[in-house]
């Protein structure tokens, strides 16, 4: 390989994985030994520790953090069928394909479940939240999405936490878009179990994932898992106990890496400058577009600084693959929609990206757009 094939030709607008700094990626160059003290204490227990500060700051003694290989599916599924007792019952908060994931690994490990799916373009109904939870006691846990990448809806973690909470049931969040990028306050909000993944807002490179959960919620968890692999508690013992041991085969460069990716979050000012380096990139996206012509799916007051889905331009001569080719040729690369009976596109304003990549992606877009013509 030489020099020029290690340069990325393009720039990663998508929801992940996402563009990474060149020091994130030279970290992946020395090998580990997954047995050794220098990985073991050296990267993963740090990297563990730091993670419960950033969700639980000064209540960080209340929380842990579990690392868990795969993608970030893979830490979702470890975490619904860990926490959820086999006399449990789970209801799920859906409104995009994310939602729709959480209830496809529910019907898989078979965790009796609800599913209270609003459609893709609306937020969940609380008032329908409080009365299900006040009518059916036996459902213990609660999940949603955070950021729903689908369409880059934010939904209302604090309201519905709020109601989950003082229904006495367990919150799960998957924050996996969001975690890192807009700031959470999950001992505040009362939150049990939130997951996200390694390539998202912490903008490291693929190959785990992380559930920070309740010390006192997890410890009762023993006997829940339905899958060896994924089992979250044994996963946890086996880091507690071996002081940052993973039970198989760990994918040693992608955490190294990661631990680069927090020391420089930590040196961009943590997750309050990194949430306003994606609000101001996405300003300028959509300050750029809607000049251009494009509309946004989501109303602006539900849309996060994430994602954002557009619709296709009403021209004749628009496909979206001419448009993703003619971008690419640009230097940048974006992604297909993904809302049911909408024809969209949708564009990502997070990873290693800067508001001046953003201004340079809107002329992209203006020089590319022939179809008008
Ligand atoms: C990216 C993402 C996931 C995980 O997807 P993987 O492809 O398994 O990494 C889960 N939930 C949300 C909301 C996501 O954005």
């Amino acid at each position: 390989m030489n020099d020029s094939e290690l340069e990325n030709p393009y720039i990663l607008l998508t929801p992940g994985p996402l563009s990474t700094s060149p020091t994130v990626r030279k970290a992946l160059l020395r090998d580990w030994c997954t047995w050794d003290d220098d990985y073991n204490l050296g990267v993963v227990t740090p990297i563990r520790e730091k993670l419960v500060q950033l969700a639980a700051g000064d209540q960080a003694a209340d929380y842990t953090a579990v690392l868990m290989q795969g993608s970030g599916s893979f830490s979702v599924e470890a975490m619904i069928g860990t926490a959820v007792p086999r006399d449990g019952k789970l209801l799920i908060l859906a409104n995009g394909a994310y939602g729709d994931r959480l209830a496809k690994i529910a019907s898989y490990l078979e965790v009796d479940h609800v599913i209270h799916d609003c459609g893709e373009l609306a937020q969940p109904d609380q008032q329908k939240l409080k009365q299900t939870l006040d009518d059916d006691l036996a459902i213990s846990h609660v999940v949603l999405v955070h950021n729903e990448t689908t369409t880059g809806m934010l939904n209302p973690l604090e309201e519905i936490a709020g109601i989950v909470k003082a229904a006495g049931r367990i919150l799960m969040v998957d924050a996996m878009s969001s975690f890192g990028g807009i700031p959470i306050d999950v001992p505040g909000l009362g939150i049990d179990y939130i997951v996200s993944s390694a390539n998202k807002c912490i903008q490291g490179v693929p190959g785990f994932g992380f559930v920070i959960c309740r010390r006192s919620a997890l410890e009762r968890c023993g006997n829940n898992a339905r899958s060896l692999s994924l089992d979250l508690c044994d996963q946890w013992r086996t880091m507690e106990t071996g002081k940052g041991k993973w039970r198989f085969t760990s994918p040693t460069h992608t955490v190294r890496a990661f631990a680069q990716a927090m020391q420089e979050l930590d040196e961009e000012g943590g997750i309050p400058a990194r949430f306003a380096r994606y609000t101001e990139n996405h300003r300028i996206l959509i300050e750029g577009m809607e000049r251009l012509g494009f509309k946004c799916i989501l109303p602006r007051e539900w849309q996060s600084p994430i994602i954002t889905g557009f619709h296709s331009p009403d021209a004749p001569g628009y496909t979206f693959q001419a448009f993703y080719d003619t971008l690419k040729t640009h230097g940048f690369v974006i992604y297909p929609g993904k809302v049911t009976g909408i024809e969209s596109f949708r564009i990502g304003t997070i990873g290693h990206v800067f508001p001046d990549d953003i201004a340079r992606l809107i002329e992209a877009v203006e020089h590319s757009q022939t179809w008008i013509n």
